[in-house]
């Protein structure tokens, strides 16, 4: 929200006062003078106004999960286990998962409260790597590198995907990176080459890799590092 209309929402002040305030020096945004009335404030920061707390800032959580195998990304299902219920009961109603993993997709996921970090992360615009690991029903067919290279069509989007890179370990698996994370996309991507997958596992998303020290079900808060390099 913008600062002026925070502060001219607040009942002892209108927009005049509040442009009174910022003028005169008074207003404190995470503790550092605000002057610009259309600065936008989220809802992680502290605003001050002399010495009264106009807002308190609510703390930003980010956490990493090791997602096992049956569990769903949602916050709430009739039927199976969620990757919200994994976690203590005070974060559940918190968090929202940044870039979801199909049911049966294992590895690497984002939580947190922070919607403008996990659009950062999750806009395919944005074109942030991915990387999994994939295990496949049939042998790889050679063509495949070249194909997901050039990109693969997706009909009901329409859209064709940002050039991946699949680099083959064996017959059978492959570590692949895409740029985008369409519904079900690595299983369309392979589907075209009617070789059904098997086994999916997030390894990365961006700058962050799953940490090896977590069992599947495990979750740990990220690091700062971590969190500015989104
Ligand atoms: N692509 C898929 O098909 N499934 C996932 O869980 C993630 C990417």
């Amino acid at each position: 929200m913008r600062l002026d209309r925070l502060l001219s929402g607040q009942p002892s002040w209108n927009r005049r006062h509040a442009q009174l305030l910022l003028i005169q020096g008074r207003v404190r945004v995470n503790n550092e003078v605000i002057r610009q009335g259309e600065y936008e404030v989220s809802q992680f920061a502290s605003v001050d106004v002399d010495d009264q707390s106009v807002q308190h800032g609510k703390a930003a959580l980010y956490l990493m999960l090791n997602k096992p195998a049956g569990v769903v990304s949602a916050t709430t299902d009739p039927e199976h286990p969620t990757a919200l219920s994994l976690l203590p009961q005070s974060l559940q109603t918190e968090l929202h998962i940044a870039g979801r993993l199909d049911k049966a997709s294992t590895g690497l996921l984002l939580l947190t409260n922070d919607g403008l970090w996990s659009r950062r992360i999750t806009e395919p615009e944005l074109k942030k790597p991915k990387t999994y690991l994939v295990t496949l029903a049939n042998p790889i067919d050679p063509g495949t590198a070249e194909r997901f290279a050039q990109g693969i069509y997706f009909e009901y989007e329409g859209i064709t995907t940002s050039p991946a890179q699949l680099q083959q370990l064996d017959s059978h698996r492959a570590r692949l990176t895409i740029f985008e994370g369409r519904y079900h996309q690595i299983k369309r991507m392979f589907g075209r080459f009617r070789n059904p997958v098997v086994g999916l596992h997030r390894e990365t998303m961006g700058p962050i890799t799953l940490d090896p020290l977590l069992k599947a079900g495990e979750y740990r808060y990220l690091t700062k590092a971590e969190i500015t390099a989104i």
